[in-house]
């Protein structure tokens, strides 16, 4: 439920519907469009009691959100939310480019990657320490230190660095070392966690579960946003469907039905999307052809020797000569790199 304040109205008007939703023990975020102060509140409109609302000095009009996700809708918020980490903003005119490996395996490979995708064009610096491995026998992520190494590495370079958490107790500690927040497919249903990572106040980037409709990768979001972290950044990065050629299978169209539904920025991850580094330069440009506000691509210096993902990891030459083909198409959709 949205409640619209009429322009200019007395302060203490605000102050009884704010009391009214602490009666009744709703969450409410404040936000101001031009003169009107903006009242969102999450939750069941019909349990809301939108007449009591409506009745209220200074109130102008009330909108019920039928959405099932609230604070994620643009019915809640109409203008883009744009996430600021550093001096990057995502979300805005930009294309951002998040690069780096798969997973930080040693210093210098990491410092190695992070030199070569800052001179190619990327602005945030990715790299897993907690890795999410189908086998328990593969390569789990060098943990605590690796996060120490990869934001050594973004320091050094001017790039601030997304890494992924798997359990919650660990979120606290990793906010010491990211700029961003992962949240993977795997644990994009993670409730716990989502709460965690909402509680914090760094941004969060979610990664759509691999077999999540869109309306329940919104729900997710509206988890971390309900806990009053506002920066959510959606991350597009394949589906399971029954095509055996690609790892997964990249739902370019989520971008399109998410701008529509959502405020929320939107990144794509072209490399988990298809598995295979000869799909990533197409599905990138695709991708931002499409609307994306960003790509998170796997980049190592030796992929044959990568210790995860190197599949579907650009060698440097290659991420290179992507980031060279994005510029027109970002400029053909109004955008820039
Ligand atoms: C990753 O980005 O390192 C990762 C594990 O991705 P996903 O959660 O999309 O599989
Ligand atoms: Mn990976």
């Amino acid at each position: 439920m949205i409640i619209v304040m009429a322009a200019n109205t007395a302060g203490d008007n605000l102050d009884k519907v704010l009391a009214m939703a602490d009666c009744k023990g709703l969450k409410y975020h404040i936000y101001q469009v031009g003169n009107n102060t903006v009242i969102g509140i999450a939750g069941n409109a019909k349990d809301n009691n939108i007449e009591q609302f409506e009745a209220c000095n200074g109130v102008e009009r009330v909108l019920a959100i039928t959405h099932p996700f609230k604070l994620a809708s643009r019915d809640f918020k109409p203008d883009p939310t744009v996430v600021r980490v550093g001096g990057v903003e995502i979300g805005g005119e930009r294309v951002v480019i998040m690069a780096g490996p798969c997973a930080v395996e040693s210093r210098q490979s990491v410092f190695e990657t992070a030199a070569a995708v800052r001179e190619a064009g990327a602005v945030i610096l990715r790299g897993g320490a907690f890795k999410p491995r189908t086998s328990p026998y593969s390569f789990q992520g060098l943990g605590r230190e690796g996060l120490r190494l990869l934001k050594e590495a973004g320091r050094l370079h001017g790039l601030p660095v997304v890494s992924e958490v798997l359990a919650p107790e660990d979120v606290e500690m990793a906010v010491e070392y990211v700029d961003i927040l992962q949240i993977g497919s795997r644990n994009a249903q993670n409730y716990p966690l989502l709460k965690e990572a909402g509680r914090v106040r760094v941004p969060v980037l979610l990664k759509r579960g691999m077999m999540n409709t869109i309306e329940e990768w919104l729900m997710s979001a509206e988890y971390i946003l309900t806990e009053g972290n506002e920066s959510v950044i959606l991350c597009e990065r394949g589906i399971r469907t029954f095509e055996g050629y690609t790892r997964n299978t990249l739902d370019l169209s989520a971008v399109a039905v998410v701008k529509r539904l959502s405020h929320l920025p939107v990144v794509v991850d072209p490399s988990h999307g298809t598995g295979h580094w000869s799909y990533v330069e197409s599905m990138s440009l695709a991708a931002v052809a499409a609307g994306a506000d960003g790509l998170i691509i796997e980049v190592h210096p030796d992929p044959l020797k990568a210790l995860s993902d190197g599949q579907q990891s650009l060698n440097i030459d290659r991420f290179k000569a992507l980031t060279k083909k994005l510029l027109p198409v970002a400029k053909a959709v109004g955008r820039t790199v």
